[in-house]
């Protein structure tokens, strides 16, 4: 599972102490790649655990590349927003919080000082960025939470479709993605074929979701401040968004996932070009 450093086997949960314990003698400078993700509603077609599941592919697909270990430390993120949606369940914001930092802290005290966190879930961002600030200071390690690429035509694609569908939550580009990954696990057929959007928001901030306007960045920033805190608030089943979950194609976000996993393996292959900083030895 590892030999000489190189891992055959790429889960935590599958290597042997012995083997976790050449890679980490072996390989220059190890890294863990955690993955966290959410269990919560995706509208009528999508699996609960879409996120979690989506973002275990991600983790899996980068430590192979990278000679990384992957963590799926649990299964829920941080979903509040959800609950009023049956099936969805959240931790609380510091329970994630405890979750990741015990998750680093635990590896940090085996003398891991590289971690990559990828997340699966909007939700958990904020937390995860405090994570990153405070796992360094705590713990003397190195985090990356890398975003992007946002520079390919693909990516503006998918941005573009976020700005002006508001394509959040189980719309086109979510479906797209579990088509691609867990087809058999999408009930697209609960979606009516002449599927309108739910959505129940002032007319007035729907017209702000229009990239072309030339006042934009001003209204998406009132839009977003006056974005009601929970999806049953403004949605009656569970899709965020415009556009219609039929319009999805896998074939697109097969590629956005090549994409980013090469964008994350790159990021550690110059990553480990770098000496370990000096507040980070030790
Ligand atoms: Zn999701």
């Amino acid at each position: 599972m590892s030999e000489k450093g190189k891992l055959s086997k790429f889960w935590i949960t599958e290597l042997t102490r012995p083997a976790f314990e050449d890679w980490l003698e072996h390989e220059e400078h190890p890294v863990v790649v955690i993955g966290i993700g959410s269990i919560e509603q995706h509208g009528p077609h999508l699996p609960l655990g879409m996120d979690s599941m989506a973002v275990k592919r991600y983790i899996h697909e980068v430590a192979k590349r990278s000679n990384s270990v992957a963590v799926h430390p649990c299964w829920p993120g941080f979903s509040p927003h959800h609950l009023g949606f049956k099936g969805t369940v959240t931790f609380s914001w510091d329970t994630l919080m405890g979750v990741l930092m015990d998750t680093i802290g635990s590896l940090a005290y085996h003398g891991v000082k590289r971690f990559v966190i990828m997340n699966g879930h909007g939700g958990n961002r904020n937390i995860m960025n405090l994570v990153v600030q405070l796992a360094k200071r705590e713990y003397g390690v190195m985090v990356a939470a890398p975003s992007g690429p946002d520079s390919t035509e693909l990516a503006k694609v998918f941005a573009d479709r976020q700005k002006r569908l508001w394509d959040v939550h189980s719309g086109i580009n979510e479906t797209g993605t579990a088509l691609y990954m867990f087809p058999e696990l999408v009930e697209l057929d609960r979606v009516p074929e002449d599927w309108t959007p739910s959505l129940d928001v002032d007319p007035k901030l729907r017209a702000f979701l229009d990239p072309d306007r030339g006042d934009y960045e001003v209204v998406s920033q009132v839009r977003a401040a006056c974005s009601q805190p929970d999806t049953d608030d403004f949605s009656t089943d569970g899709i965020y968004g415009l556009g219609s979950p039929h319009d999805a194609d896998p074939e697109e976000y097969a590629k956005r996932f090549e994409k980013r996993v090469e964008f994350v393996v790159e990021l550690i292959r110059e990553w480990k070009k770098i000496p370990t900083p000096p507040a980070f030895q030790g």
